[in-house]
């Protein structure tokens, strides 16, 4: 099994990880689209959106928290940002191992109503 993103998991190739937990890694992105941009990236291996199965409702909500979470830890949270899964060829997904982009920074000084 050659999949980047669980060799980063298992730290057989590098990344700039920025939070961990058991269930989950975020690191940053190593072609950033923006000023901030993390993949926040479930350590068990599920292709894309369309392999969760009812019973991964908990672990993709915590993908969520955890983007929520990395966002206040990268003075985001107010300015505000965008969550992305890419889901697929067609969706624009490259990697095969489900990972939610967090992506922002580009004004910190706008403020959230
Ligand atoms: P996607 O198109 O949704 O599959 O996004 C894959 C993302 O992973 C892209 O934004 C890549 O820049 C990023 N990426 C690929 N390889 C690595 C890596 N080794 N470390 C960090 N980010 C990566
Ligand atoms: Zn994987």
């Amino acid at each position: 099994m050659a999949c980047i993103f669980c060799e980063i998991v298992n730290r057989k190739a590098p990344a700039e990880v920025v939070y961990e937990d058991e269930e989950i890694i975020a690191f940053k992105d190593i072609h950033p689209v923006a000023p901030v941009h993390i993949l926040v990236v479930p350590k068990r291996h599920i292709d894309s959106v369309e392999d969760l199965k009812e019973e991964d409702g908990g672990l993709a909500g915590k993908l969520i928290l955890t983007a929520q979470k990395v966002a206040r830890q990268f003075s985001i949270d107010k300015s505000g940002y965008k969550l992305v899964f890419n889901v697929g060829r067609g969706g624009g997904q490259i990697i095969d191992h489900i990972h939610l982009h967090l992506i922002g920074g580009w004004n910190k000084n706008a403020i959230r109503d």
